[in-house]
């Protein structure tokens, strides 16, 4: 175990040096059961995690940083900014992507510049252990983020601070040294405001700070593997991945400044994918292009199911060559996403080539092609 931290200039330093790393916010937090594990664990009884079963399974260790690392003494909470305005217009074949997720991964960004600050703390105070994380390990980041003092939790469960907003992403840094805490931050800027829970497209909110992720477009989009039901592939709107509705409304991001991570930085091809362009893509070209980027949690196929949901739902006829084509891919998910897709659009076509390919391997890709084909007939 390292010494305590005396004096506490060494937590300042620290706290230069991750701003010197590009960090917009940071605070300290005492490596403490975190305050919201109980609010978490009602929220997994009550199911709202959906199919994200590692919560559920890793639910205890969230309860104890000292589970991810043993001997933790405090928590090291860095913020940074990725906002940047929106891209032009969607054209009628694009999507749109979470904002977090238009530029280089976040994750790894965050993961090696926090790496970077514990080899500049153990530099400084030899003998520190410590562990970098960035959504890597069962830690209740944004509950730990508000008792470091970096902002509170808003209604619609983003960390949001008076300057930076919310599109921050977060990343901690667990160490066996005691640093010189912050205070955690009490108050809540949120008020009688209710635009996000009024702006959810798909009534995810049961209520203020209670976010159900069964209704949310972002789990569906990118935690969700398999093919999506139709109450929910109806409702995904043009998200491709994610969803930033109710972070867009939210009135502490409207003067919030634009990020400065050049790794960060939106490419113009992630930004408004065109759907089509994702459909057509070579598998493995595609596959590969995704290397280094946050969408590679969806892999192809999701983001593939994702686009031909879109076209579906939009009923873009332009798209119905290459949903015939999908028809014939090696993922089943996909293979059923494009039948529903042709069953919305419909055309002669369309129907033609749902019926060669009615008897698919795959039950789920069957019965969604036996479903588009029912569509298309109508009610007999
Ligand atoms: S991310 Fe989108 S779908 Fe999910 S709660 Fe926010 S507005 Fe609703
Ligand atoms: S939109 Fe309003 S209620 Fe929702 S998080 Fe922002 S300030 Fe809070």
């Amino acid at each position: 175990m390292s010494e305590p931290d005396r004096p506490p200039s060494l937590t300042d330093r620290l706290k230069a040096e991750a701003r010197r790393l590009g960090f917009d916010l940071v605070g300290v937090a005492p490596a403490v059961v975190p305050p919201g594990y109980g609010r978490f664990v009602e929220w997994l009884e009550q199911g709202r995690e959906a199919g994200m079963g590692y919560l559920r399974r890793q639910a205890e260790a969230r309860g104890n940083p000292r589970h991810v690392l043993e001997g933790a003494r405090s928590v090291v909470v860095v913020g940074m900014i990725y906002g940047r305005p929106d891209p032009s217009p969607l054209g009628p074949t694009q999507g749109r992507v979470a904002r977090y997720a238009r530029g280089g991964d976040y994750h790894e960004i965050l993961w090696r510049r926090l790496e970077t600050l514990l080899a500049w703390l153990q530099a400084e105070h030899p003998g520190v252990v410590g562990r970098a994380v960035c959504d890597t390990a069962p830690l209740l980041e944004r509950d730990f983020a508000r008792m470091a003092g970096l902002g509170w939790i808003g209604k619609n469960t983003c960390l949001i601070d008076r300057k930076a907003g919310s599109f921050t992403v977060l990343g901690s840094l667990l160490v066996d040294v005691e640093l010189a805490c912050d205070s955690p931050h009490q108050a809540n800027h949120c008020g009688t405001c209710t635009r996000c829970l009024e702006a959810c497209p798909t009534d995810a909110f049961d209520g203020p700070y209670r976010l159900d992720a069964r209704k949310c477009i972002s789990y569906w989009t990118i935690e969700h593997k398999g093919p999506i039901p139709d109450g929910p592939a109806e409702g995904l709107g043009d998200w491709a991945f994610g969803c930033d509705i109710c972070q867009d409304v939210c009135p502490w991001n409207r003067k919030a400044p634009p990020g400065r991570e050049p790794a960060l930085e939106p490419r113009p091809e992630w930004a408004n994918p065109d759907l089509i362009g994702w459909l057509s893509s070579e598998p493995l070209a595609f596959a590969r292009s995704l290397k280094g980027t946050a969408l590679s949690r969806s892999k192809r196929a999701g983001l593939l199911r994702n686009a031909a949901l879109i076209l579906g739902n939009r009923r873009v006829r332009e798209a119905v060559p290459v949903l015939i084509d999908r028809l014939g891919d090696a993922d089943p998910v996909v293979r059923g996403a494009s039948a529903w897709a042709l069953g919305r659009i419909g055309s002669e076509e369309a129907s033609e080539a749902l019926r060669e390919a009615r008897d698919d391997p795959d039950p789920a890709a069957r019965e969604a092609i036996g479903r588009a084909i029912g569509v298309i007939d109508g009610p007999r």
